[in-house]
């Protein structure tokens, strides 16, 4: 297709469009928030498919989330007439899963394997972890996981993971007994996806070359965020290894990385900014652009991001600067409790709505999930329409995961962690004892739960056939009837829906699984499981191969719903389906299309931009995190983190914090973000009065209350500082000012006060939660960091 390149190129300034032009060859766009890099990424795609240097089978794009993925195709199929589906645009994950399916066999898979979610593999390592006997205390499930997810991250199998410890060497072995256990249930996490993905182009000639061919354009974007593997994985795809580990790019290919070094924000998760000068260095890379000009936010939106940034010491060094002028001031508000807090926010978004800013415009971030549940209340109870991205999704939702569970069992019943989940759900009399006996079983057999039903005697052997033929049954209704038809049968048969309804709380639950099935629905006819997503690709792919002398049937052909080769065996829908499911997570099933204010936490908005951000919860030991405060890398990472947050914004930004908040059923007192120290004076506007920093607490003087709020738990001891009457009254010239407390707590502590304690010396309490033996304080000290201290215990001497 030949077009005409002037509108695809005329609005681009002129480092971007020698980005997009940039001839074949290896190439890094290091540059700011809303300089353009996935504008540039995107039109790249286009301009490079427009001037037919590249098929559109040639091309692997790689974005950080889904959604993202998303944009890109529209924006894509927007500027060129082409079938973006067929494409291979998507994240590490999806583009993997996709690489797996089409070489299931050589990765050694059963071809209806299914993706184990962050959830599935606690469970599946808890179990584990029981089934051998494994002290939980001494190994705590999770600390397994992380284990087992960074070793992967790594690219390391068991045996090449070095033991350091005693521990070590015990996690080491329930890592080999996990992989054993995933193959033998045919499941894959995450972490395996990318991991197999890359092993079996290490692995495989025949399938590296032929993908080396292929893919002659590969572009990344947020390339800051990638990992070991991912980025080895993209060497495979691009180049040789030799023995010395010297990489020599493949002649024809031409990579392009996107990033910036000031929004890594996953080292938390293996990413490593290294990356980049790895790239620079084993690409040769000669051509590095840089975009100075942010197109997204006012300057004073733009100068508080800078001035933030510029605190951080470890950058590599950018400039950004924008043409549109101050634009508003970025307006702080501090509230006296976290409910407080929402009800402001509520407020501010109906003044948004009726200044015409659109909802889907208006974005509340947070930075952990565990914020959500306030502000959600707040919008329910207003009824202002909201969508919250991350947190429980769509398809983690218990009720959508049993589900799911049986629809699994009917495509693969060695599928042991969905076994367990509907095994006795909806309860059937199937009790824990019986439960065990199978399990001993199937060890002792080296078989599933499924497989080790059969033999099994007494009363829970019967319990148990009982149900495993129930879902023979199951399996064999559903021969021939649409993905659709057999969800609803499932969900019929199964008992869920009978039991939800005889739920009184169960209506939101029923909405859900009715919801599961238009999901399946539109998955049949948007997302275009069928012929036309591959088709594209596979046709082009073969025409280009016969005209290098190459025969089509002979070469590696990657079409994920092919038929087996010998067996004519083909994906079913509903493998596709539970793919689908796994690894979206189902962020835009409810409510889709809905005008809705959206929430998000920080780490999830990257990449994305709204008219008007809400961040919210800007307090020490949340936004920083308490757990990155004490050391200078981790308070850097929060740092780039709240630079995301603030370059999301296009007009207007608002941040707040609250004095007091509940966490994990307690209150707790916190001190505002010391970040707000870090931005320009002049670019702010207080809604509310600005305190000082640490002195706000005058010596002596009473911490401000958590007031206004109803039920807090546990509460009655010490603090006795609730104060219902709370209306800001009396303290005319300041309404937020400081409510003195009635009773000082027992141990005398108040937030912002200066301590001396025996062992670390000289501290200022941060936070206070808990009463009475309860009490804890978090605080800083000038030598040992940031604790938390059990004040029946620690002994803190106000100085
Ligand atoms: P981030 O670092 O947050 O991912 P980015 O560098 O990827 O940001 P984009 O999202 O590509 O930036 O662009 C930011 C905004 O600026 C988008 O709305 C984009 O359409 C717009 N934009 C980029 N370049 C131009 C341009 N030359 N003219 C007008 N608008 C532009
Ligand atoms: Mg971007």
């Amino acid at each position: 297709a030949t077009l005409q390149p002037s509108p695809l190129l005329s609005s681009l300034n002129g480092e971007q469009l020698a980005a997009v032009t940039l001839p074949q060859g290896h190439a890094l766009i290091l540059a700011g928030a809303g300089s353009g890099k996935t504008r540039v990424l995107t039109t790249r795609i286009a301009w490079l498919l427009s001037t037919g240097q590249v098929s559109p089978g040639g091309v692997l794009a790689v974005t950080f989330t889904n959604k993202a993925a998303k944009e890109m195709m529209t924006r894509l199929s927007a500027m060129l007439p082409v079938n973006v589906r067929g494409m291979w645009i998507g994240t590490f994950h999806g583009l993997c899963n996709r690489f797996l399916r089409a070489h299931w066999k050589l990765a050694g898979l059963p071809q209806s394997f299914q993706i184990l979610d962050t959830q599935d593999q606690l469970s599946a390592i808890k179990r584990l972890m029981k089934q051998f006997n494994v002290d939980d205390e001494r190994f705590p499930a999770k600390q397994t996981q992380w284990f087992i997810a960074g070793a992967k991250e790594d690219g390391l199998r068991p045996g090449d993971v070095e033991a350091r410890s005693e521990d070590d060497r015990k996690k080491i072995e329930l890592y080999q007994l996990y992989e054993e256990q995933c193959q033998r249930e045919g499941v894959v996490d995450f972490g395996e996806l990318m991991l197999r993905s890359y092993e079996l182009l290490r692995d495989n000639d025949a399938v590296r070359e032929h993908y080396q061919r292929r893919f002659r354009h590969i572009l990344i974007d947020e390339f800051q965020d990638t990992n070991r593997l991912q980025y080895a994985w993209i060497k495979m795809l691009s180049g040789q290894t030799d023995a010395q580990g010297r990489f020599t790019p493949a002649p024809h290919s031409s990579v392009l990385a996107v990033g910036d070094d000031d929004q890594s924000i996953y080292a938390f998760r293996g990413a490593r900014v290294g990356n980049m000068q790895d790239f620079v260095r084993e690409y040769d890379v000669q051509r590095q652009i840089k975009l100075e000009q942010n197109y997204r936010s006012y300057s004073n939106i733009l100068d508080s991001a800078n001035a933030l940034i510029s605190h951080n010491k470890k950058r590599l060094g950018k400039n950004l600067r924008t043409d549109q002028g101050p634009g508003e001031p970025v307006r702080v508000n501090e509230a006296t409790s976290d409910f407080a807090e929402a009800q402001w926010m509520v407020e501010e978004i109906r003044h948004l709505v009726r200044e015409d800013f659109e909802r889907k415009e208006v974005a509340v971030l947070y930075r952990s999930n565990a914020q959500s549940r306030v502000i959600e209340t707040a919008l329910f109870n207003a009824g202002v329409p909201y969508r919250v991205y991350g947190g429980l999704r769509f398809f983690e939702r218990a009720e959508i995961k049993h589900a799911l569970a049986y629809l699994r069992l009917l495509e693969n019943k060695d599928d042991d962690t969905s076994f367990l989940r509907v095994v006795n759900f909806p309860p059937r009399g199937i009790g824990a004892r019986s439960i065990e006996q199978l399990q001993d079983a199937a060890r002792a057999r080296g078989i599933s739960l499924y497989g080790a039903i059969a033999g099994l005697p007494g009363k829970a052997g019967a319990n148990l056939s009982a149900f495993a033929a129930r879902i023979d049954v199951l399996r064999e209704q559903t021969q021939g009837l649409s993905l659709k038809e057999i969800i609803e049968l499932v969900l019929d048969t199964s008992g869920l829906e009978e039991h939800y309804k005889a739920d009184r709380e169960g209506a939101d639950r029923l909405e859900n699984l009715a919801e599961l099935v238009n999901a399946a629905e539109s998955f049949v006819t948007q997302e275009g499981f069928g012929r036309d997503a591959v088709a594209l690709p596979v046709d082009e792919l073969r025409q280009s191969l016969a005209s290098q002398g190459i025969d089509p049937s002979r070469a590696v052909l990657d079409e994920p719903l092919a038929p087996d080769a010998e067996t004519g065996e083909t994906l079913s829908p509903l493998a596709a389906f539970l793919t689908h499911a796994a690894l979206e997570a189902g962020d835009n099933q409810a409510q889709a299309g809905q005008d809705a204010v959206q929430l998000m936490t920080v780490h999830a908005a990257k990449g994305l931009e709204f008219d008007a951000v809400f961040i919210t919860g800007l307090e020490e030991g949340l936004f920083p995190h308490e757990n990155s405060m004490s050391d200078v890398e981790s308070l850097e990472e929060e740092r780039r983190l709240m630079y995301v947050a603030i370059t999301r914004a296009r007009r207007r930004l608002y941040m707040s914090f609250s004095q007091t908040r509940m966490l994990h059923g307690q209150t707790r007192y916190h001190l505002r973000s010391r970040f707000f120290d870090e931005l320009p004076e002049e670019a702010l506007k207080w809604l509310t009065p600005k305190q000082s920093g640490f002195g706000q607490f005058a010596p002596g003087g009473a911490a401000r209350a958590g007031a206004g709020y109803g039920a807090s738990s546990g509460y009655s001891g010490g603090y006795g500082g609730r104060n219902p009457g709370w209306s800001g009254g009396g303290q005319a010239a300041a309404p937020s000012a400081p409510v003195p407390r009635k009773s000082e707590p027992s141990h005398g502590l108040r937030v912002g006060m200066q301590v001396f304690h025996n062992k670390f010396g000289e501290g200022a309490v941060l936070a206070l939660e808990g009463t009475g033996d309860d009490a804890r304080a978090q605080v800083k000290f000038g030598r040992h960091g940031v604790k938390w201290l059990a004040l029946s215990v620690a002994k803190l001497t106000p100085v």
